[in-house]
């Protein structure tokens, strides 16, 4: 049964389930029925960024279901999104928990909002993916192998691409954010840090903290275009 678009509706395009969260929660990912190089586009692997889930529902929503030409994951931390949390219900920053060469076990510090001193702790995990938000997202994209990762954060306001790919350079330019090779400091552990390992491009599209209606008049077309493949032929 394919839905009738309405961004204010339900969501009907029934999802795949990819496994489940630490409190049990089900994973999900929504696919397209296409046989071309899959994006894989990602909202609230930190629970406090859930606007990412909102840009991509609404995007998803707008669309029917033989537009969908790229994956999609609405909340890759649902318990933390639900939770209102930057961590998953265990206390851990699922973007530092990633088995990479450079992980640590060391505590995670963050802010929460500009200005303020970064000293809110979190964990890493007790080891490099012990988590099962993790696992189950590393096994998704060994299996789905896509060809590129959209990672959306808020609000440093940036689009992180270390390649300087053609994909993050015109989404720079239509969004009005900084090309940066980089967000600025470390982050051992992070899910760009394990996708580079694997040698699949990734940008991290961190949103910048903007009125809520200018953000979605600014992003959701070009999340709308990430969806529907209009950047399918910039792939490489
Ligand atoms: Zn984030």
């Amino acid at each position: 049964m394919s839905h009738s678009p309405s961004e204010f509706g339900p969501l009907t395009y029934i999802p795949r389930c990819y496994g489940y969260s630490e409190k049990g929660s089900v994973l999900e990912v929504y696919e397209p029925h296409s046989e071309l190089p899959q994006i894989l586009i990602m909202g609230a692997i930190h629970g406090d960024e859930s606007l990412s889930t909102v840009l991509l529902s609404e995007c998803l929503r707008s669309i029917q279901d033989h537009e969908l030409k790229s994956s999609v994951i609405l909340a890759a931390n649902p318990d933390g999104v639900v939770a209102g949390t930057r961590c998953n219900s265990r206390g851990v920053d699922l973007n530092r928990n990633y088995p990479t060469d450079n992980w640590s076990p060391d505590p995670v510090y963050y802010r929460n909002r500009p200005g303020t001193p970064q000293n809110i702790a979190l964990s890493p995990g007790d080891v490099p993916g012990s988590e099962s938000e993790t696992k189950a997202l590393i096994k998704l994209i060994l299996e789905i192998k896509p060809s590129l990762i959209v990672s959306i954060h808020g609000f440093l306001g940036c689009m992180d691409d270390p390649d300087a790919s053609s994909i993050a350079k015109d989404i720079a330019q239509r969004s009005g954010l900084e090309l940066v090779p980089d967000v600025g400091y470390a982050t051992p552990g992070s899910f760009g840090s394990w996708c580079k390992e694997q040698a699949i491009p990734i940008i991290t599209y961190e949103l910048p903290s903007q009125e809520i209606t200018e953000m979605k008049r600014i992003h959701i077309p070009i999340l709308k275009d990430l969806l529907t493949g209009r950047y399918h032929k910039m792939l490489v």
